[in-house]
């Protein structure tokens, strides 16, 4: 049975000593803040997850969501963890005090979201969705809506979920059929089918907002066309108590591959009523709110995978034995050597611990960001905080979830076939973390978005909020001797970014292909040259710490360190070959040539 450690060192590693908590805990909001009360934040979520979600992990995996009626129960015990979740404040973490909130920070929140994917995947797309709507709600609903629905949304009582997709529309929303036909009390009857609709129907709380994007009669065909809309599950009367129930329920649920204990149903809207949120025909700009919101949170989650996996995958490599190592025995006194002696399964685990430690420190600098684009009260800082988490969603949340696939496949190849066996665990991290590169906008898409939108944005503002901290941070280590083997393959990768920036905006300003053809490359590359900097940024404060009484810990950083720059940054050549041998060979074999 695979187990779960929460990495609390690592994570204070990442928020006090690479990243620092000090831009965001001396914002006036945060001024009661301080690194203690983080550090006892996330001690609890440590002490939840290892012992009240992770358990649950595999059961719920084997027996999955049932419907019934219109209903659905979640598997055994999932209610009981999540009712423990909501007494123990946790859904309330970042939430505006106003409504009830506790007011914490992202960088609190975005490391105890790590644990809660690492620990149970599938739990935590329930109070994941209801957190990104309410952060939704919150700027985009009327008063009226808010003081409605928030504090319950807030405080966990009631759930959220996200209901866009439809049979013949995923990425290209613009196709969609709901209908939304305005009544004459200023609500509206919604009408259609949605598909694959995350926390739609289950049995945590007591009624669940479902916000909903639909087409008014006189709407605009295309993006354009498309408003916002909250459909309750139960009505909600004026004294906050629930009354009828809509007519919204849940037709079936989805069978699929993973994350069995999440319920993905198929909606029915059969005249439902609904408010509108935000104005008419905003719907999508509005939903971006929500999708923004959830795509850091999916990173999270292909975060999440890849430590425990890792962690497992190591384990393992400890305890079983499995042949020599090649240069003589190891251990004489066992029957055979632990299969940590080998290369190929050092390069395994170092690949998984190097991104994973690296993803960690983009995850965390990017929730800084998020802090301060939320919370300063300095304009000039707050539009560059904006522009920054802008320019990083996409990465965080495409590359993120490739490392979490590769990294479960790695930890499957260090199990041998034991890692292809249930009771294992291993096979269960890799089914659930496949469904993080899909949804919330496909990776391909994500890639688009940071070639096609922030990229070129107000030429190229939000590309300066990286580019520039990384060339200052080159020219101050240009004659940094000590650091030379880490800092040289930093100039290197940066230099091929700016370079593929350059040559992909000239290309593709005469061919839109150009861009199509690079994204996904171009999106590796510029994760791994963040994860570079940031790698460069581990070693000079574990430089400095060597001697003080954790060298085991700071030594194994600049090793890792070290494996990173030799053995994954290379592929930022390789990847900037690729991208550099633009569109021809992908567009010029005419569709029938295929076979
Ligand atoms: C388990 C699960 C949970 C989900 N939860 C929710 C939820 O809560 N709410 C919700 O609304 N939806 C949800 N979804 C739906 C999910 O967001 C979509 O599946 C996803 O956005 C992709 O849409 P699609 O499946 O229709 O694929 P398509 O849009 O048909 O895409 C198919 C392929 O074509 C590519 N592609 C499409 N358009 C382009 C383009 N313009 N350029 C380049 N490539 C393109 C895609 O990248 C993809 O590889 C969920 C799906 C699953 C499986």
């Amino acid at each position: 049975m695979p187990t779960y450690k929460a990495p609390v060192r690592d994570m204070m590693f990442v928020l006090d000593e690479v990243i620092g908590t000090d831009r965001v805990l001396s914002m006036p909001k945060f001024s009661e803040i301080n690194k203690d009360l983080v550090e006892a934040v996330f001690t609890e979520a440590a002490r939840f997850t290892e012992t009240v979600l992770q358990p649950l992990n595999q059961s719920g995996d084997k027996e999955g969501c049932t419907w019934k009626d219109q209903t659905v129960t979640t598997p055994k015990g999932f209610k009981e963890a999540y009712n423990a979740f909501v007494e123990g404040g946790w859904p309330t973490l970042t939430g505006n005090p106003e409504y009830g909130g506790q007011g914490l920070p992202n960088i609190i929140s975005m490391t105890t979201e790590e644990m809660i994917c690492s620990s149970n995947l599938a739990f935590s797309l329930y109070p994941g969705l209801t957190r990104g709507a309410s952060i939704m709600l919150e700027r985009h609903g009327s008063k009226e809506l808010k003081d409605k629905y928030l504090p319950k949304m807030i405080q966990g009582t009631w759930a959220g979920s996200m209901c866009l997709t439809e049979p013949h529309c995923g990425t290209d929303l613009g196709l969609l059929r709901t209908k939304a036909e305005p009544q004459a009390d200023g609500t509206y009857k919604l009408s259609g089918t949605k598909i694959f609709i995350s926390s739609g129907e289950h049995d945590f709380t007591e009624n669940i907002l479902h916000f909903v994007i639909a087409r008014t009669p006189e709407a605009a065909p295309g993006i354009k066309g498309i408003s916002l809309f909250l459909v309750p599950k139960f009505m909600v009367k004026d004294d906050g108590s629930l009354g009828e129930r809509n007519s919204v329920f849940c037709a079936s649920l989805e069978h699929k591959m993973g994350i069995k204990a999440s319920a993905t149903c198929v909606m029915n809207f059969d005249g439902a009523v609904g408010y509108l949120v935000g104005d008419l025909y905003k719907g999508i700009n509005n939903m971006f709110t929500m999708m923004n919101t959830e795509r850091l949170g999916v990173g999270m989650q292909g975060l999440g995978i890849a430590e425990v996996a890792y962690q497992n995958a190591l384990i393992y490599a400890r305890d079983r034995l499995q042949g020599r190592a090649l240069t003589g025995v190891k251990y004489p006194d066992k029957p055979a050597d632990p299969l940590m002696v080998h290369p190929d399964i050092r390069r395994m685990l170092l690949t998984m611990k190097s991104l994973n430690e690296g993803c960690r420190m983009l995850a965390v600098w990017v929730s800084e960001s998020l802090d301060i684009m939320e919370h300063s009260e300095d304009p000039v800082q707050q539009q560059d905080a904006d522009d920054f988490v802008q320019l990083m969603t996409p990465i965080i949340k495409a590359f993120l979830t490739d490392v979490a696939t590769d990294g479960a496949n790695l930890g499957i190849q260090i199990y041998g076939g034991h890692g292809y066996i249930q009771e294992w665990g291993m096979e269960q991290f890799a089914r659930d973390a496949r469904i993080a590169q899909i949804y919330e906008g496909t990776n391909g898409v994500q890639a688009l978005d940071l070639i096609g939108r922030k990229m070129p944005a107000h030429t190229g503002r939000y590309l300066r909020q990286f580019f520039h901290p990384v060339e200052a941070y080159l020219k101050a280590h240009e004659n940094n001797t000590d650091m030379a083997e880490f800092i040289g393959p930093l100039a290197k990768a940066f230099g091929r970014l700016q370079q593929a920036t350059v040559g992909i905006a000239t290309k593709a300003l005469g061919n839109p292909d150009e861009a199509g053809a690079a994204a996904t490359d171009y999106l590796r590359l510029f994760a791994l040259t963040a994860l570079a900097y940031l790698w460069c940024r581990a070693v000079e404060v574990s430089s400095q710490k060597i001697g003080q009484g954790d060298d085991e810990f700071y030594e194994g950083k600049i090793q890792t360190a070290r494996f990173f720059m030799t053995k994954i940054l290379p592929q930022s050549s390789s990847l900037f070959s690729q991208i550099m041998s633009g569109s021809k060979p992908l567009m010029e074999m005419p569709d029938v040539r295929f076979g």
